[in-house]
């Protein structure tokens, strides 16, 4: 019997986010990104989700390499936690992999990891995998997309990328290589959807310098930028534009700075010297000649927007005359904390350009005609959708439909579908491939469940009741004490909590020696039975009974 290939997506298949992809032939697994994906607005105190890479587990000694696309979060963001669990080899550009160490340095600084750096145009042999990276055109340097050659074909995937003539860097997407591939002739292509329910092209990133020279030009003052800190290309227009209009330029949060200097270091980022300030010398400089690249375009409440937004910066408040800048898009779910940001902006004197406001933003990933022109250039035999919601990849899937790739060549999944790859494309078994949460250093240690509790717990508060009971009398000792959070505003309500000590106390009197467990179950039974009666409302109730 021979080997069949499989591709197995194990996250950014039915979301935005934490991509993961795993590419299986005989006994052996390439792993293409490990992202992460920002939580939900009802994902109560989750600071991010990683990929569920359970169905790994018993697979390591198989896993060859992880092979990164480019330095987004949603692609390198759980490399942390993947290799705290998987001792495995990545593959990066160099700005990716700068990006990369940068992350783990704060992660985990003691253990190194093996990081080989490729180029696009380089050829590298992983097991049965031979991987030519190809450079693709997004919204950060160094990006590419992958074609792989395995025993049964050809597999190209895309990476994030969108077709911009005029990119940032100058450097266009290799379409040589895109139709080299096609005489090759392509098995498989995975292409991403993020875009698919935009019609026509996506904009150069090029049209920004016009929108940022007219924001710079008419800010009677400082202009503060705030896009993400793995958006290099972005950072560099914005310095591009402020050096052409005679404003210095200072970086505000940590990430961003880290990565601002890194991306100088290699050479990706360019900074004409005299221009970049610190945030103490930009004080000092004439409001009108200074432009401030900040973190925090997802009202994210600790990155420095919030904290301007509310004063609570260290060295920069938000004054009449300030325009802020959000430059980058709005992740489904966060609209609310940014809609907040944005009028705290304005309450404290500032003028605010927005997406949709003003074209601030353009996004780096292809839409419908670009999608269109991938499939043609390579002319798959088989098509899957990836990176995008599943309304995201449906569209993609009907887009595929629409230049000729006939329907049972083209799987629709959501992750954690197997894929094989023979005569005929086949849709498997379902892996594990949920949400695995990470809220502060905990991973993976909160689920469901304990995301059901935080929402019961948000929504009614909770009411904690103690009570000192004697077991041989069966009866209580002394008078209950009553706490609640959440629930209640305390004045005014005494009658109620003197109601729901009697509550207890008739609870807690019971045939001499019944065991406290039992008490403590009747205790809490009644109380909440009763103020639900009383309020209409389901408080969590938390019992304890004391044997004195
Ligand atoms: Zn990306
Ligand atoms: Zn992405």
């Amino acid at each position: 019997m021979t080997d069949k290939l499989r591709i197995v997506p194990l996250g950014g298949l039915g979301e935005v986010g934490k991509n993961m992809l795993s590419i299986e032939y005989g006994r052996n697994i390439l792993l293409v990104d490990a992202g992460i994906m920002f939580p939900e607005s009802d994902m109560l105190g989750v600071d991010y989700i990683i990929p569920d890479w359970e169905y790994l587990q018993d697979k390591k000694d198989q896993v060859r390499a992880i092979i990164i696309t480019h330095g987004h979060e949603d692609h390198i963001g759980a490399l942390p936690h993947f290799l705290a669990e998987f001792s495995v080899p990545v593959y990066a550009t160099r700005l990716t992999r700068g990006l990369i160490e940068v992350k783990l340095r704060r992660n985990r600084p003691s253990e190194p990891a093996r990081i080989h750096t490729y180029a696009p145009g380089d050829v590298i042999n992983i097991g049965p995998f031979t991987i030519e990276p190809y450079h693709v055109c997004h919204s950060i340097p160094d990006g590419v997309g992958l074609g792989i050659t395995t025993p049964v074909g050809l597999i190209v995937h895309s990476g994030d990328f969108k077709f911009d003539h005029t990119p940032v860097d100058g450097w266009p997407t290799d379409y040589a290589k895109l139709a080299e591939f096609s005489g090759r002739g392509v098995m498989v292509l995975l292409s991403d959807s993020t875009n698919s329910d935009q019609p026509g092209n996506t904009p150069s990133e090029a049209v920004l310098n016009d929108a940022f020279h007219q924001v710079m030009r008419e800010a009677p003052g400082r202009v503060i930028v705030a896009t993400f800190a793995s958006l290099i290309s972005r950072i560099q227009q914005v310095v591009d534009v402020a050096t052409q209009r005679g404003r210095k330029v200072a970086l505000a949060g940590k990430t961003m700075a880290d990565n601002a200097k890194m991306a100088r270091e290699l050479g990706y980022l360019e900074i004409p010297d005299g221009t970049l300030v610190t945030l103490d010398e930009i004080r000092h400089l004439p409001a009108q000649e200074t432009v401030i690249i900040a973190t925090g375009t997802q009202g994210e409440p600790t990155a420095v927007l919030s904290r301007l937004a509310v004063g609570r910066h260290r060295s920069l408040r938000i004054r009449d005359g300030d325009t802020v800048v959000f430059s980058s898009h709005t992740i489904p779910g966060n609209e609310e904390l940014i809609h907040r940001v944005v009028n705290r902006l304005f309450q404290k004197g500032a003028d605010v350009y927005y997406d949709p406001l003003s074209p601030v933003h353009v996004s780096g990933h292809a839409s419908q005609e670009e999608q269109k022109l991938l499939i043609h250039l390579l002319q798959p035999r088989f098509f899957v959708p990836i990176h995008g919601e599943l309304r995201h990849l449906k569209q993609h899937g009907k887009i595929a439909r629409q230049v000729g790739i006939p329907p049972e060549d083209i799987a629709v999944i959501e992750n954690g579908y197997a894929l094989t790859f023979g005569e005929r494309l086949e849709i498997g078994e379902r892996v594990p491939g949920g949400y695995v949460f990470v809220d502060g250093a905990r991973v993976g240690g909160i689920g469901p469940t304990v995301m059901r509790e935080r929402e019961i717990l948000g929504r009614n508060g909770f009411v904690t009741c103690m009570i000192s009971y004697r077991r041989k009398m069966g009866r209580p000792a002394g008078r209950p004490r009553i706490t609640t959070r959440g629930f209640i505003y305390v004045p005014g309500a005494e009658d109620l909590l003197i109601q729901a000590e009697e509550i207890m106390l008739n609870a807690a009197t019971v045939k001499p020696g019944t065991p406290a467990q039992e008490v403590e179950t009747k205790v809490q039974e009644a109380l909440f039975e009763f103020l639900f009666q009383e309020t209409r409302s389901r408080p969590v109730v938390i019992p304890m009974v004391v044997e004195v």
